[in-house]
């Protein structure tokens, strides 16, 4: 006995895999189920779509989330799919999202094999759930094979060609000769001894331009100096792999994918001539890279001292680091222009007037101090094995609330009494700012409306 789904809501999820079976193109899918849902007297909500590849994580998956989410909020009263793996990539993932949509008393419907979730024991759904797997499994295989025969033919795979090339029909690469000759240049101007940003400012003043029209920067003269493809022939990207004895991963050696070759653009002496160069160069440390904030900033959901993360480019606070917090953080790019912006215009303000804040709070700065120190006992408390993890990590939260809460209603608050001059003279130089900044005892930090306030300047160091 079929069951009665008419006049209910449904939503459906679509997802296609980079494979071209015509029977699962988007448009396909979605009129599947459009026509089952009116045969079935179901109304349709939407249907959500996810152009993934066949990757097996979460991420860039963004309305399969917002389907999960639809169904914890019971939005919804049936989720409609075409094929069952299009609900959960993995065994583990069909399973519990066919549970979470039974247990919301949502239906689930997936067309193709006719199953409906309120029809399914556990038996089933389990049964349901390998068949799913094994799929998805074939269908990455299938995937991979493709891209790898295709490359193992000389078909340059990815999306865009690089400069200096285009695609033929069959995928192969074909010189276009206006970019080559930059291609070219770029190399001889770097056997030449000229570097990245040299080479960029030259090709830039010949009015030479990227594929996309805008100007050379020296990022982008590196990129071609190092891809071995203008030589001739495409290459697998190199491993990386740890080197022994030490952190740092290094890319194996690229291998040839193909014993086709298409146009070279410059020869192969030529490229290890240049890659030689580069390597050759002393690499400046990242760590000895001084930021901005670092060190004046404060976490506007904790209050922790921040410092600078180049590998993400953020601001992380010390409570993120150690594990303690969640806190998200701020990006690098967002804040300093922010607080530079704020430097300017207190500047610019202050030539006309000046005017302490009168409603300037010690008391509130002071008990700031006090809840840091006592964070600084729960640390070393916890460390000392004399408190548990869970009555360490709920204590120090609760501190963490109330910096934050006084974090956020402190005044914006003028302690500018330099005169008009003296960061605007550092503006462009942020190793010397920072140094200053921190010299007058400057602390920022962002409140709820993420506008920059500064914190009470103590006692300068
Ligand atoms: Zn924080």
């Amino acid at each position: 006995m079929r069951m009665n789904f008419s006049g209910k809501i449904a939503e459906g999820y679509v997802r296609t895999s980079s494979e071209a079976n015509p029977a699962e193109s988007i448009p396909n899918q979605v009129r599947q189920i459009q026509d089952y849902c009116a045969s079935q007297g179901i109304i349709l909500q939407e249907v959500l779509v996810d152009e993934a590849e066949t990757g097996v994580l979460s991420a860039n998956r963004d309305n399969y989330l917002k389907l999960k989410s639809l169904i914890k909020h019971k939005a919804i009263d049936i989720v409609v799919v075409n094929f069952a793996s299009r609900f959960g990539r993995s065994m583990d993932e069909w399973i519990v999202t066919v549970e979470e949509t039974k247990k919301a008393g949502i239906e689930f419907i997936s067309i193709t094999e006719g199953l409906i979730g309120s029809e399914m024991n556990a038996m089933q759904v389990a049964m349901a759930g390998v068949s799913v797997q094994l799929e998805n499994e074939n269908r990455r295989r299938a995937c991979d094979d493709g891209l790898r025969n295709a490359k193992a033919a000389g078909k340059f795979v990815n999306s865009t060609p690089p400069f200096g090339y285009r695609k033929d029909e069959n995928k192969y690469l074909v010189l276009y000769e206006p970019e080559a000759i930059q291609v070219r240049l770029i190399n001889e101007l770097a056997l030449a001894r000229h570097n990245g940003a040299e080479i960029a400012k030259i090709l830039n003043e010949r009015g030479f331009r990227k594929a996309s029209g805008a100007e050379w920067h020296s990022g982008h003269i590196y990129k071609i100096l190092r891809n071995r493809t203008y030589c001739g022939i495409i290459h697998h990207l190199g491993e990386r792999v740890k080197e022994p004895f030490s952190n740092e991963r290094i890319r194996c050696t690229p291998i040839p994918a193909t014993t086709r070759r298409h146009p070279a653009i410059i020869s192969e002496d030529t490229f290890e001539k240049v890659n030689l160069l580069l390597s050759a160069k002393p690499k400046i440390s990242k760590s000895i890279k001084i930021h901005l904030l670092s060190r004046i900033l404060y976490c506007p959901e904790c209050g922790a001292r921040m410092i600078a993360d180049d590998r993400n480019n953020r601001y992380v606070c010390n409570n993120h680091r150690k594990g303690i917090s969640q806190c998200v953080g701020l990006k690098i790019g967002d804040i300093e222009p922010k607080v530079l912006d704020y430097l300017a215009q207190k500047q610019k303000d202050n030539c006309h007037s000046f005017d302490v804040a009168d409603d300037v709070n010690v008391s509130e700065d002071k008990e700031r101090d006090e809840l840091l120190a006592a964070r600084r006992k729960l640390n070393m408390k916890f460390v000392n094995l004399q408190m548990s993890a869970e009555v360490y990590q709920s204590e120090v939260h609760a501190i963490n609330v109330k910096i934050q809460e006084i974090t956020l209603c402190q005044k914006k608050y003028d302690i500018f009494n330099t005169d008009c001059n003296d960061y605007q003279h550092l503006i462009n130089d942020h190793k010397a700012l920072n140094k200053k900044l921190r010299k007058d005892g400057m602390k920022f930090s962002l409140n709820k409306d993420k506008e920059v306030i500064q914190l009470l300047a103590v006692n300068p160091t």
